[in-house]
């Protein structure tokens, strides 16, 4: 694992070995899968491969804090205090975007805004919030009822891709009876539809 372009004061490997030591084996093989996923993505749509790769590779980075760390955070730290009405499923984005800031040192804004964005979505998406949502529901680790009509829209329209996550997570959601995000709601009203 090597990313070329430097966005942060540390090395490509101190990057690797921090973003290991913050997560499960499992995970972090996801992440490689949503890195290597992110770069065809990125090619496929025109973008910069180095920086899909390392965006997709820490977007999961903050998802094994304590429960306790992220409601400290949010708490000192001037994020929206309706945030501790969440979980770590809607944290590890918009939250987790303060840990790679502290602990990767990474600061660059469509790097953050892409993590921020990754599980809930957003009514305005750039092309790289886009290449990491949609890396990280169809890696190549991923198995779910749908994911290889995932694979098939997202590769042939990334734009369809993600009104199909949106409508597939909501439905699975909704299912659950699970609560629902009003940005993802709204992020859905924008992407899901069909005209
Ligand atoms: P992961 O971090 O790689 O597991 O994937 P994501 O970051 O995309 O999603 C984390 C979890 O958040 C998944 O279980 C999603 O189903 C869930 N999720 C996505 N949107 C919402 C939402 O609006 N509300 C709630 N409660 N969960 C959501
Ligand atoms: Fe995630
Ligand atoms: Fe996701
Ligand atoms: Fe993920």
């Amino acid at each position: 694992l090597f990313f070329k372009k430097t966005y942060s004061v540390l090395s490509s490997a101190e990057i690797v070995s921090k973003e290991k030591s913050n997560m499960t084996e499992d995970r972090f093989e996801h992440c490689i899968g949503v890195s290597k996923t992110a770069k065809k993505l990125a090619e496929l749509n025109q973008y910069d491969e180095d920086k899909a790769a390392l965006a997709g590779f820490i977007h999961d980075y903050a998802k094994q804090v304590s429960v306790e760390e992220y409601r400290e955070v949010i708490k000192t730290k001037g994020f929206d205090q309706d945030l501790l009405n969440w979980n770590r499923s809607i944290w590890h984005g918009i939250v987790g975007t303060y840990f790679i800031q502290r602990d990767l040192k990474i600061n660059d804004t469509e790097i953050l805004t892409a993590v921020r964005r990754h599980t809930t979505a957003d009514v305005e998406m750039t092309t790289l919030d886009k290449i990491v949502f949609m890396a990280d529901y169809i890696e190549p680790g991923r198995s779910f009822p749908g994911v290889e009509e995932a694979r098939k829209i997202t590769y042939a329209n990334i734009d369809r891709g993600v009104g199909y996550q949106l409508a597939h997570t909501l439905e699975f959601l909704i299912e659950k009876r699970n609560k629902i995000y009003p940005r993802t709601l709204d992020a859905y009203n924008v992407w899901g539809i069909k005209e």
